[in-house]
């Protein structure tokens, strides 16, 4: 029993052109097939409400139908869209799967749907993870990296053919790399569809004696060392792209890319601030009240770093441009060193009675009021 037309689309008998078009559109969402993927329920219904929309949506068929129901259709020979694939049917309606563009062009009859035109495959991202140090991250480095990929045959140099032999002109498309494929909807025309040749796919040419170590492919599967350039102030979580280092791509396709996602293992001395490396300069109260000379094993080469008498926990010596070099643009950014005074932890008798004598000497002017502790760290981090 086939279903009234205007019941399919839910719409009134009275419906102009746009409900009907809006309704027809409405259907074709619900049952998208990147939706509803291979539902047969789904493609019925579309099919169906494809019908009711050719046969709605010209006013001649419409009009026969309103006054003789599907006996008035008879002589129109409704097009038979079962013989359609589903992805087909959205091609015929909505060309490629946008809804904006009906491809049925009324004035000749024709319809038309293209598959596009596609290149040939690229080959393979590959993702691969390497740890740096932080040195290794501040300065860059070449790190060999092992990658398994397919890579391009050897034998054959890619052309999939025997040495010696070439390839052919394709016997089904000749040459193009396209099918063209007409089919007749009757009365409604022709729908015309054309698609990549899938023996071929697209290429034009066929290898017909191919090559013995790649069977054909061009590409055979194997793992070679790829020396990757880390670049200068990579930092943790970041990842470089090597364009072209990944795998080959089949019949004359571009190659992929290498993605290496870098890991900086934690330093000992050093904590990176954006382009700014921190160091913690530890000195004992003694020194720091005698004051002292002490050297901070920069990435670069030993600092020197005369601390006055009297210095303060939390101040920060800068050293301009001996931090991490821009990833992006120029220069380097600062390294700060940053006073971190060890008190004792554990006393014998004998130094906490020197100590005591000591407090006893010392008062008030000894300890001058100072910048706050905290705004002097604060003032180590970037804004
Ligand atoms: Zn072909
Ligand atoms: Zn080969």
């Amino acid at each position: 029993m086939k279903r009234d037309y205007y019941d399919v689309l839910g719409v009134s008998r009275d419906a102009d052109q746009g409900e009907i078009k809006k309704a027809f559109r409405r259907v074709a969402r619900e049952c998208h097939p990147d939706v509803n993927p291979e539902d047969p329920a789904c493609e019925a219904q579309f099919k169906e409400a494809a019908e009711a929309y050719e046969v709605l949506s010209d006013a001649d068929t419409r009009s026969a139908y309103d006054r003789y129901g599907f006996d008035g259709l008879r002589g129109s020979q409704v097009p038979d869209f079962g013989q359609f694939g589903f992805n087909d049917l959205f091609n015929i309606f909505f060309g490629g799967g946008t809804f904006d563009s009906v491809l049925r062009d009324a004035g000749n009859g024709m319809w038309g749907a293209a598959t596009g035109s596609a290149p040939p495959p690229r080959g393979e991202d590959i993702d691969l993870a390497v740890t740096l140090t932080l040195s290794e991250s501040v300065f860059g480095v070449t790190k060999p990296i092992e990658v398994t990929s397919e890579v391009t045959c050897e034998t054959c140099a890619g052309s999939g053919a025997r040495p010696g032999t070439g390839r052919d002109t394709c016997p089904q498309c000749h040459g193009s790399g396209r099918m063209r494929e007409v089919s007749s909807l009757g009365g409604f025309g022709q729908f015309i569809r054309t698609s990549t040749c899938n023996l071929c796919r697209g290429q034009g040419t066929i290898v017909n004696d191919p090559c013995e170590t790649c069977r054909g492919t061009g590409r055979v599967r194997a793992t070679r060392t790829v020396d990757v350039e880390l670049l200068a102030g990579i930092a943790d979580g970041q990842t470089q792209i090597v364009r072209g280092a990944g795998g080959a791509g089949a019949q004359g396709g571009r190659p992929g890319d290498l993605r290496v996602r870098v890991a900086v293992e934690p330093d000992e001395h050093f904590v990176r601030d954006g382009d700014d490396l921190i160091y913690r300069l530890d000195v004992t109260m003694i020194e720091a009240a005698l004051g002292t000379v002490a050297y901070v094993p920069a990435l670069d080469g030993d600092i020197e770093v005369t601390l006055r008498a009297g210095i303060q926990p939390g101040e920060v010596k800068v050293y301009r441009s001996r931090g991490v070099p821009a990833l992006q643009g120029y220069g380097r950014g600062d390294l700060k060193v940053v006073v971190n005074v060890q008190v004792p932890r554990h006393l014998s008798t004998e130094q906490r009675e020197v100590l005591e004598q000591f407090a006893a000497l010392t008062g008030e002017a000894n300890y001058e009021p100072d910048q706050s502790f905290l705004d002097k760290v604060r003032a180590v981090f970037r804004q």
